[in-house]
């Protein structure tokens, strides 16, 4: 995930989180169709196919990450408007070199931070 927002900047990237129990087991890089260092709009098309795969995998979306490679570190006002799954919301911020992962659930337009565990392999 890392090495995809870092070579989508300046532009948003995004994705899809896919696993079981909370934990992810895969990634799934979808275009950003706004093409834009402020917004991100999931390709209809990929987000669809990937949609698809999920349920047929039997495994659940659990999260849905994007960058913001000229910040904020937490979801925009514009992010709650538009959340619309029951998955935490990853956002990557840029802080002049460092990237930082931060979780939010996003529901009743209110975004609440949540922990994440990242599992050394
Ligand atoms: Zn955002």
């Amino acid at each position: 995930m890392l090495d995809h927002v870092a070579q989508h900047d300046p532009l948003e990237a995004c994705g899809l989180l896919v696993g079981k129990n909370n934990w992810v087991e895969e990634v799934i890089f979808v275009r950003n169709q706004a093409q834009s260092p402020e917004r991100f709009v999931m390709n209809p098309y990929e987000q669809l196919k990937a949609l698809d795969r999920i349920e047929s995998s039997g495994l659940d979306l659990i999260g849905i990450f994007h960058s913001h490679p000229t910040g904020p570190e937490i979801a925009s006002a514009p992010d709650i408007a538009e959340a619309a799954y029951e998955a935490v919301y990853l956002i990557w911020s840029l802080n002049e070199e460092n990237w930082k992962l931060r979780g939010f659930w996003i529901e009743n337009r209110r975004a609440d931070e949540v922990s994440i565990l990242i599992r050394e392999e």
